[in-house]
């Protein structure tokens, strides 16, 4: 497949496989921001923040889509007043037909997304979710297909989300049987005739579903099925999946000192400072971290870890901590900057020919000396 055909929102779709906005948090604001998802993509370009610079460079780079992790709308506006900064920006954007999406929270909680990114660049292990917000649900989705489309309607229910259990993909069990039916006379069947009772040869496929996926694999598998009424079933079931929560515990591979630990983040996560507090020869080794501002979560880091790495950590909480004997490591927010490259190198390996980049823009607002 050559990378004209493929659309703006061929990689959302792809990208929301893994990271649903459905898993956000209620107050956040992710997905579309500015733009359209229709249209073809000319290339991506991964940033923390969107910023004007940011914005130059996308043009610059003939990128069409720009996938940040802090929104770019947060509060509603009430105008768009090209005279400021962010509508300079949104009129840019606009003007060069450049898309801005968001996966903010949902990036945060979900497995494989910033937190965990933070914790497998220092090499956590036994490592768990620090703040648990709940589980993946699932319902089991059963529809009663002809024989002649079980193709195209398992194609639609995977396209549309389902049939994914933990590391494998387009999951069904189909077993055969006789379908009948009798169409009443204002029936428009695809197969058999107005009151005659109708045999058809048919399968029973079953998959699973993510519980935030059964709509859209609804609709898709409705819209492939050659039937006027399809026959499905939506049954609930007992089972979780991955737990998803915010931050990230575990162990070092090995005990270290503080002060090893805090050079060993700063090296890691490649910021040109990081701030540590406690003891810098004390030896720690189970560690919890959350990516940008975890300083509500300091009681919880005391109950369960050695130190904490967060970022936008204040005076008065910081010397709380201290005096309650938490060692912690700020890195900064721009921390985060780590999902650039890896929101990039997943959104590569499915779309081999779109040209895909992080932004070598640095959008931390602190410059040290
Ligand atoms: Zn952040």
């Amino acid at each position: 497949m050559s990378a004209k055909q493929i659309r703006i929102a061929d990689v959302i779709k792809h990208f929301e496989s893994w990271c649903p906005q459905s898993i956000a948090y209620d107050w956040d604001n992710v997905g579309l921001q500015v733009g359209t998802l229709d249209g073809e993509v000319t290339g991506v370009m991964t940033t923390l923040d969107v910023t004007e610079a940011v914005v130059d460079e996308a043009i610059r780079s003939n990128t069409n889509l720009i996938i940040a992790h802090h929104p770019l709308l947060f509060a509603p506006p009430r105008k768009l007043d090209t005279d400021t900064p962010k509508g300079r920006i949104i009129q840019k954007l606009l003007k060069h037909d450049v898309t801005v999406y968001a996966a903010h929270t949902n990036l945060d909680l979900i497995e494989g997304g910033v937190n965990d990114m933070l914790a497998d660049a220092l090499e956590l292990n036994q490592k768990r979710v620090f703040l648990p917000e709940g589980k993946q649900t699932y319902k089991k989705l059963i529809v009663f297909v002809p024989k002649t489309h079980e193709q195209e309607v398992k194609d639609a229910l995977h396209a549309g989300g389902a049939g994914n259990i933990g590391n494998y993909e387009k999951v069904s069990f189909v077993s055969g049987g006789s379908g009948y039916f009798q169409p009443n006379a204002d029936a428009q069947p695809f197969i058999g005739q107005a009151g005659e009772i109708e045999k058809v040869d048919e399968v029973r496929m079953e998959v699973l579903v993510p519980s935030e996926n059964v709509n859209q694999a609804v609709t898709a598998m409705v819209k492939a099925h050659p039937y006027e009424e399809v026959a499905y079933d939506i049954y609930p079931v007992e089972q979780t999946g991955k737990v998803y929560g915010l931050g990230r515990i575990g162990k070092l591979p090995v005990p270290m000192t503080l002060q090893e630990l805090a050079e060993l983040v700063k090296e890691r996560y490649d910021v040109q400072h990081v701030r540590f507090i406690g003891d810098a020869s004390a030896t720690v080794e189970t560690v919890a971290v959350l990516g940008g501002s975890g300083r509500d979560y300091i009681n919880q880091a005391l109950q369960q870890a050695d130190v904490y790495i967060t970022g936008d950590l204040t005076f008065h909480e910081t010397q709380d901590a201290m005096e309650a004997g938490l060692n912690l490591i700020d890195p900064g927010h721009y921390a985060e900057k780590i999902m650039k490259q890896k929101v990039a190198d997943y959104l590569q390996a499915e779309f081999l020919e779109v040209p895909i980049f992080t932004s070598q823009v640095n959008t931390d607002p602190f410059r040290g000396i």
